[in-house]
């Protein structure tokens, strides 16, 4: 009978404390993903990054993670899968470390926090401004556990980091860098993603008057001629592998589709047009140069089920995910 009451006791006592440790151990997984920079990682001559303000010209020093931070809140959307947030993470880390090592493209600092130039970042302050109050905690703690949960982590090619350029929709093909900046990397392929054509940044349009475009072109080519009465006027000369414009005759000067793009502001090289009465129609598919990590894709990715070192491995080519 003692002994019967003793069992009874224990498993009373058992009962009891069980939720309390459990909640214990979830509680501190929980905080030690969102409190921030718990736990310095070292990266030893990369800890510190010289941030360039661009609009205030201000330098900024701070942790590695702690920019990285920044730069995910401001590179992609926060309501995007997590496991896509991770890859850009460690994209995000890698490029870094990898301008850094190989030159930065600045004197007086490491980077600046323009997406045109090294990588976009934005301040806890001015992100939280702009996200719904209902939204913020939450957005704000998947930007930091995406930092935190793949601390150390990049993507390296025979041993090292490699230039981890990423952009935000592919239009359904990445492309290569060589047709961009004409460098070549073996890391970056054309690899093909279904599923982009589900964000807002898929299809864009731009439309511009006839003379607008003639004033355009004449800025800067100054014996720029055109006969709009003539059917092949505007000329695509030749596309890149991944179905975006590499040579483009307009009127009689031939141009490459990256500075039609930038001549005309359109969001990547993957277009046609359309001539009427007055005006040239751009359609654009897909955002950005297209080369590397396409952000869409990897939240269709990890929609798909993948993680990010699957994502990462699958948009940079014969590569290691390392510390
Ligand atoms: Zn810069």
């Amino acid at each position: 009978m003692k002994k019967i009451i003793f069992y009874l006791f224990f498993i009373i006592i058992l009962v009891i404390t069980m939720p309390i440790i459990f909640t214990d151990v979830f509680k501190t997984e929980e905080t030690s993903s969102n409190e921030g920079i718990d736990e310095m990682f070292d990266y030893g001559e990369f800890s510190n990054i010289k941030l360039l303000h661009t609009e205030t010209g201000e330098i900024e020093e701070l942790n590695l993670d702690e920019y990285l931070y920044g730069v995910v809140a401001s590179e992609m959307p926060a309501s995007f899968e997590m496991e896509a947030l991770k890859a850009q993470a460690v994209s995000a880390r890698t490029y870094t470390i990898y301008q850094i090592k190989n030159g930065s493209k600045h004197d007086n600092c490491d980077l600046c926090d323009s997406s045109l130039h090294c990588q976009a970042w934005i301040s806890k302050e001015n992100r939280f401004a702009r996200w719904e109050e209902n939204l913020r905690e939450e957005y704000w703690n998947k930007i930091v556990k995406s930092v935190n949960d793949t601390k150390g982590k990049l993507v390296l090619y025979n041993g090292e980091p490699i230039n981890a350029l990423f952009h935000s929709n592919s239009g359904g093909k990445t492309e290569l860098a060589l047709n961009v900046w004409g460098g070549d990397f073996p890391y970056f392929q054309v690899v093909e993603t279904s599923g982009e054509d589900a964000y807002t940044s898929y299809n864009s349009e731009v439309q511009i008057s006839k003379d607008e475009l003639v004033s355009k072109m004449i800025e800067k080519y100054a014996n720029f001629e055109i006969d709009f009465g003539k059917e092949d006027c505007i000329k695509i000369i030749e596309y890149t592998d991944s179905e975006r414009v590499k040579k483009i005759k307009i009127g009689n000067i031939e141009l490459s589709g990256v500075e039609v793009r930038n001549l005309f502001n359109l969001k990547s090289t993957k277009f046609s047009f359309e001539i009427s009465k007055d005006t040239i129609k751009f359609a654009v598919i897909g955002y950005g140069h297209g080369v590397g990590l396409s952000q869409c894709g990897s939240d269709a990715l990890a929609k798909q089920g993948k993680n990010y070192e699957e994502i990462l491995k699958y948009y940079y080519k014969d590569v290691e995910i390392s510390e």
